[in-house]
């Protein structure tokens, strides 16, 4: 009997927010065409160039421009995928890409590769480049090193969510971490899906420790390994059922196993993100979400920049840290710096 595939299918309606006149204009070109819709059309050279100009002039007029116009425009799921080195995350993120393009969505990756095994083996994003197919238009993959502040994340990686998050029904961000650092992607990620290999108790003392925060989907890999994984999942709903009471609204995290390698439980995965999108796109949950990692991206920009001193400075001179609704986090971090600067 062939699979029945148990898909809920979430339309990708793009958010959109009420703007004043002055910041529509702003998101146009000279030849007033909407700065998105001319980086969609340029396709992934497109797209690589302006990630490269993201990285090259993070502030300039030009960039916040755009990353303004995309923050205004968001269209993707972002999901963050996360988890210890060889855990299985690449393969995963593999076979993720081919459910959401089997099903058409397209789909930006970004793997953002620990600068201190940049010398060793391969990084994420080219394991990601060998599973995935450079013919399709629909995959973009993207890897970024990561520095040791923004808790894991590269410099860029939040901005270059937020173009690809306009450009895309998925955006994957791969990160490797244990500890604190793996959550850090809840900067950027609507959904965090947190990754355990079987017979690693670590993760899971994490966990019971509440060293890490709680993730919304918990995954144990390599399924097929039978016994440790059925030990691993039984052992990760416990440390769950453990966790602090969460609150009666909250999302319940969803646990499953899959087999990367052999391509199961794959789909059980991906109805629970569809579930997760549909809770999220309920009761303003998403942008109310997205304005909190907003707010924390601001935060956490200027205490990379000016340290603790610098944004208790920012506070003094009662300089609000929060952007307004709606709008960029990327312009507010400037316009503060800028202040602080002075
Ligand atoms: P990452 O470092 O977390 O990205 O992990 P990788 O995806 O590179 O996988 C690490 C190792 O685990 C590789 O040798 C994979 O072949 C292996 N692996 C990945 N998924 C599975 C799986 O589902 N089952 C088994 N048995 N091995 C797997």
């Amino acid at each position: 009997m062939p699979a029945v595939r148990r898909f809920i299918v979430v339309p990708a309606t793009p958010l959109t927010w009420v703007r004043p006149p002055g910041q529509l204009a702003a998101m146009c070109d000279a030849t007033g065409v909407s700065r998105v819709e001319t980086l969609a059309r340029g396709g992934k050279a497109a797209l690589a160039r302006a990630l490269a100009a993201l990285e090259r002039t993070p502030e300039s007029a030009e960039t916040l421009a755009l990353l303004d116009a995309a923050y205004g425009t968001p269209r993707a799921q972002v999901l963050g995928l996360t988890g210890p080195p060889g855990v299985g995350k690449s393969t995963l993120a593999g076979r993720l890409v081919a459910a959401f393009r089997s099903r058409g969505e397209s789909v930006g990756v970004i793997a953002v590769d620990p600068s201190s095994r940049r010398s060793g083996g391969a990084l994420l994003g080219d394991r990601m480049r060998l599973l995935t197919d450079p013919e399709d238009a629909g995959v973009f993959v993207r890897s970024m090193a990561a520095r040791d502040r923004l808790g894991g994340l590269a410099d860029i990686t939040v901005a270059a969510t937020v173009l690809m998050r306009a450009l895309f029904d998925k955006v994957l961000i791969e990160t490797v971490g244990v500890g604190q650092s793996e959550t850090d992607v809840a900067m950027a990620a609507d959904t965090v899906i947190f990754c355990v290999q079987p017979a690693s108790g670590d993760s899971l003392q994490f966990m019971k420790a509440g060293i890490i925060e709680i993730p919304d989907i918990a995954v144990v890999t390599k399924a097929d390994l039978q016994e440790p994984a059925r030990r691993a999942l039984a052992d990760l709903k416990g440390a769950l059922s453990l966790a602090a009471p969460r609150e009666p609204e909250a999302w319940p995290v969803a646990v499953s196993a899959v087999s990367a390698s052999r391509g199961e439980g794959i789909d059980e995965l991906v109805a629970s993100l569809d579930r997760r999108a549909a809770w999220l796109a309920e009761r303003d949950r998403l942008r109310r979400a997205r304005q909190v990692q907003a707010e924390t991206w601001v935060v956490e920009a200027l205490r990379a920049r000016f340290g603790r001193v610098g944004l208790a400075r920012a506070g003094k001179r009662g300089l609000a840290l929060a952007p307004p609704p709606g709008a960029s986090p990327f312009a507010r971090v400037a316009e503060i710096a800028a202040a602080l600067e002075d």
